[in-house]
């Protein structure tokens, strides 16, 4: 099995956490960070998956870039290593704001990184204090500047809409402010409160009141207006691009394709080494605590918290609920879609059928859950 496939890095770090965050992120500072690098680096080198060739990589978390570069650059050449790259494969590194450095995003893109995707969040400081991130926004403008100089061409930027008081005013002007900076891809995200997080207490104590559900459509919509003029197209429920600038690491995960994945909590999808005729994958997680994981490393004990063999119907729906979010669609033959399941969401105007590919169309991405629900 020597197909080419999606690495996915977890790095579990940031400066600080941000108050509505759920993700599996820790404010640690200490030895924990280098151990956890260095657990890293050992799961890869005693990986099953080795000589599997990388078509993308990709470094998420956490902050990625709360690393140091020797770190950094690191990780990556034992990815390297271990899996030699396509041709054109893309390697991408979340970075935040306030971690943006010449030497290290020189250092980084020497070593082989070719695409940065940057937490902007918002242009407005006080967005940004509100939402608990560490950076100001004149730092987004730096860190941009710092990226195009140390080389990097391929630029996404991270903006968060229907914060707490936003308007649909101040929205517009963050989309505006983004594209000043001419990024090659943006991923819009709609705040959700998480349970479990300072947001939810507050949004519970009623300290915390988001935009109205309407307010928030016109925000989603006002994305196409701003980005189509400025030469963005959307290609996927929340994400944007230039031409052949689509993000090819997150087009693996929509497309339901293998991925697979190291680090603290990473989280992997993969062929599985005795497959049987109703089930060919597993998805595994590994254990999300850094110092569990590196233990489990160290130890060589059993890394994953948990797996799940996917029956060939769950991976059929997972295939249905993730491809309906993309622009292109989904294979209406190859997925074996009645059309009678589809004749009620034509007539609402939510979905059409191009070439035999099913897609929503603008008023049907709205209600893309729903879609998705009555599909499967
Ligand atoms: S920077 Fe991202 S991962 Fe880190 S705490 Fe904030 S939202 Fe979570």
């Amino acid at each position: 099995m020597n197909q080419p496939v999606a690495i996915y890095i977890h790095i579990p770090f940031c400066i600080s956490k941000c108050g509505y965050c759920d993700f599996n992120s820790y404010a640690m500072r200490g030895e924990i960070v280098q151990r956890t690098v260095d657990a890293i680096k050992q799961e890869i080198r005693k990986s099953p998956w080795h000589g599997r060739p990388a078509k993308t990589i990709f470094f998420g978390g956490g902050t990625p870039t709360f690393l140091s570069k020797e770190q950094l650059v690191g990780i990556l050449q034992t990815v390297l290593e271990f899996h030699p790259l396509t041709e054109d494969a893309e390697i991408t590194s979340e970075a935040n704001p306030g971690t943006a450095d010449a030497t290290k995003f020189e250092a980084m893109r020497k070593a082989g990184f070719n695409r940065l995707s940057i937490g902007a969040q918002s242009f407005l400081d006080s967005d940004l204090h509100r939402l608990g991130r560490a950076h100001r926004a004149t730092e987004i403008v730096k860190a941009v500047e710092i990226a195009h100089s140390a080389g990097f061409d391929n630029l996404s930027l991270d903006l968060m809409f229907a914060l707490p008081g936003q308007t649909i005013e101040a929205w517009g002007e963050n989309l505006q402010r983004a594209m000043e900076l001419e990024p090659q891809h943006l991923s819009l995200y709609c705040l959700t409160i998480e349970p479990d997080t300072p947001f939810a207490r507050l949004a519970e104590r009623g300290t915390l009141v988001q935009p109205e559900e309407q307010q928030q459509v016109d925000m989603y919509d006002l994305c196409d207006t701003v980005l189509n003029k400025a030469g963005l197209e959307r290609y996927e429920i929340s994400n944007f691009s230039r031409e052949g600038r689509e993000c090819q690491h997150n087009l693996c995960y929509w497309r339901g394709e293998e991925y697979l994945a190291y680090g603290p909590g990473a989280v992997g999808v993969t062929e599985q080494t005795n497959p049987t005729p109703q089930s060919r994958r597993i998805r595994y997680t590994n254990l999300k605590a850094p110092r569990a994981y590196c233990e489990a490393i160290e130890n060589e004990t059993d890394r994953w918290q948990e797996s799940e063999i996917l029956l060939d119907a769950t991976l059929k729906i997972e295939k249905i609920m993730l491809g309906i979010r993309l622009t292109e669609g989904i294979d209406v033959k190859k997925l074996e879609i009645e059309p009678r399941n589809l004749d009620p969401l034509i007539q609402k105007g939510w979905v059409e059928v191009v070439q035999d590919r099913l897609r929503l169309t603008p008023q049907g991405r709205h209600f893309c859950n729903d879609v998705a629900a009555i599909l499967i």
